[in-house]
């Protein structure tokens, strides 16, 4: 254990200073993108205020940041001493700690300038139900990656979604909000751009810095202050407050809006999340917003709850020059004891292997599947526990992974098996989890083999946001429907039998949501759960169980998004969060597949309590997770 966390802490060095590398490494890639960012900013205003902010900060930043040394600097085995921040003499007054948090940011945008991690959005536009009070009438789902070297750009996982990018101003992309009269038309770069307070011009003579108060979140012990811009410090400027962690005096928390707005635009409320992934740094993780007042009676314009998400900080930059330089295909191991030439049916099973290992490594690197972990592990017990009790004996173990994204999908590519993290979330227990893996098994049992095209790996060369036009992993009607079949069959002789009434309830309030939630359900890589308003995957199990009563406080029947599956963001690493039970008192707290605020509970790098501080959300009902 303790040799695992040590090598653990060496590989996040190792990363951080690969970060400095690699701008030597990859120029071409970088150059383009500088020149795009030119005319960019929250802030129309000139950006030359930084320039004293930084000359405060030097000395702090050759001791805390090895990140934003020159790159030759660095010795190529990545060595680097750890961030030392601590070192630093501890502020003596308020003034002090404004000094040393607006230096501790700009070290935050230089060590992260080298990143390019995957930026998910996922929102919900509200109506108000007189039961339920706000409920989603309509829902939108954006992914992307974004380069942290520049202002914000976020280069889009789902481009055929969404034409609107590209052709607008950087401003109005930044803006998130109405850009036309009357018609609200959200920009997924609006969402994440919360990242840092003000990327441009964070330092005195733009705010006012006023100290609040002491107070915790988690295990970490808070500064709070209000910053609020200076007057004709232009358009675009945070106005909120701050959470600045008392021993580095890294932010860690931001809550506001940007002010002022220019004419007929809006900016959203955002309330951004930061964990402590890597020695001295709090990197941006979680982002909620919300618009729309959500009293009883009150009529919206605009009403709206989005998650952001932010992972994949230690994937290597998509770009595409690069990726097919490290194309790497290590599949196809030699297991077997004998030194003859395969049987035709064993080249055949080895030829399936080596494209379902192209497939799972090539995801994995585009930031879509999290590395083998302990959610895996659950899922393999209850894989498990279907074959065991069905007598399946394959002559490959089947395996399971986690797919990052939040709409609810499952495929399978040779014997892996895929589920969403948004659907694992929303499952509300073990037996509704069993029902869509055995779905996926029931494909490996009847040899519903697809993507045996991906062996040849000229069809793994693509760049990563073009992933979901390249994969896909959809199967023909006749094979879903003989899966379905088969699926019921395995479940009936499972230890699952006895709790299909809650698949059904389930099913039951997908079905309810199913015409408001298309975004939620629209796959990029396998079968859809329900198409054209309708349930398609296990039907037959719709029908079973009770009818589905928002009034029955103990009729659980679909969870809130973000209330099970957590995912370092560092080394998309998944795993399950544990949180105390919550009493539901009325039917609102149910919240099916809805979007909430997080609430994740800060810890520092390293303590034992938390290594990556785990999202609560502040849903109600997490209590149903037996
Ligand atoms: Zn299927």
């Amino acid at each position: 254990m303790r040799t695992w966390k040590w090598m653990f802490t060496a590989a996040l060095l190792v990363s951080v200073s690969a970060a400095a590398q690699q701008p030597s490494e990859s120029q071409p890639s970088a150059q383009p993108n500088a020149a795009a960012a030119t005319p960019s900013g929250p802030t129309p205003a000139a950006s030359d205020a930084t320039a004293p902010a930084q000359a405060q900060t030097q000395t702090a930043d050759a001791q805390a940041a090895p990140a934003s040394q020159p790159p030759a600097a660095q010795s190529q085995q990545g060595t680097a001493p750890a961030p030392t921040p601590s070192a630093l003499p501890q502020p003596t007054t308020m003034d002090q700690v404004v000094d040393r948090f607006i230096e501790r940011e700009h070290g935050l945008m230089k060590a992260l300038a080298s990143r390019t991690p995957v930026v998910e959005t996922y929102l919900q536009d509200l109506s108000a139900d007189p039961q339920l009070g706000p409920v989603p009438s309509e829902d939108h789902y954006f992914l992307g990656r974004m380069d942290m070297g520049i202002q914000v750009d976020r280069k889009d996982y789902l481009k055929d979604q969404d034409k609107g990018i590209g052709i607008q101003g950087m401003e109005t992309r930044l803006l998130g909000g109405f850009h036309k009269l009357y018609k609200v038309q959200y920009q997924p770069t609006g969402f994440s751009w919360m990242v840092y307070a003000d990327r441009a011009d964070f330092d005195r003579s733009h705010y006012e810095f006023h100290y609040i108060r002491r107070e915790f979140l988690g295990d970490v012990r808070c500064l709070v202050f209000d910053v609020t811009p200076k007057k004709n410090s232009g358009r675009g400027r945070f106005l909120g407050r701050v959470w600045v962690e008392d021993q580095d005096f890294n932010i860690v928390r931001l809550n506001g809006t940007y002010a002022p707005a220019p004419r007929n635009s809006y900016f959203f409320h955002m309330d951004a999340w930061r964990l402590n992934l890597i020695p001295g740094y709090w990197v941006p993780a979680y982002i909620y917003s919300e618009e729309g007042d959500f009293s009883a009676g009150v009529k919206n314009k605009l009403a709206f709850k989005a998650q952001t998400r932010i992972w994949g900080y230690d994937l290597k930059k998509g770009d595409k020059d690069d990726e097919l330089t490290q194309i790497r295909v290590d599949s196809v191991k030699d297991e077997t004891a004998t030194t003859q030439d395969a049987s035709p049916l064993q080249a055949e099973r080895e030829w399936q292997q080596q494209a379902e290992d192209n497939v799972i490594e090539r995801l994995t690197r585009a930031g879509l599947l999290a590395p083998e972990g302990d959610v895996d592990h659950i899922l393999q017990t209850v894989v498990n526990n279907l074959e065991v009790t069905n007598n399946i004996d394959l002559p490959r173990p089947v395996r399971t992974r986690v797919l990052l994204t939040a709409p609810l999908e499952t495929f399978s590519v040779g014997n892996t098996i895929v589920i969403s993290r948004g659907l694992i979330d929303v499952l509300p227990d073990e037996a509704s989890l069993a029902a869509v893996l055995s779905h996926e098994l029931a494909h490996i049992v009847l040899g519903h083999n697809l993507g045996s095209k991906y062996a040849f790996n000229d069809r793994m060369l693509f760049s990563d946001d073009s992933t979901y036009s390249n994969l896909g992993f959809k199967h023909i009607p006749e094979e879903e429907v003989a899966a379905d079949k088969k699926a019921i069959e395995l479940l009936n002789n499972s230890p699952y039998a006895q709790k299909l009434d809650n698949v059904g309830l389930f099913l039951k309030a997908l079905q309810a949501r199913t015409p408001q939630l298309s975004a939620l359900l629209t796959t990029h890589l396998g079968n859809p759960l329900a198409e054209n308003g309708a349930i398609t995957r296990l039907p037959a199990l719709a029908t079973k169980g009770p009818a589905l009563d928002n009034n029955k406080l103990d009729q659980v029947a679909a969870l809130p998004l973000g209330g099970r599956v957590k995912i370092n963001p560092w080394d998309d690493k998944a795993e399950m969060v544990k949180t105390a039970p919550v009493a539901i008192t009325s039917a609102r707290d149910k919240m099916p597949f809805e979007v909430t605020p997080f609430y994740p509970r800060l810890a520092r790098y390293g303590s034992s309590t938390n290594p990556s501080a785990a999202p609560a959300t502040a849903a109600a009902n997490s209590n149903s997770g037996n």
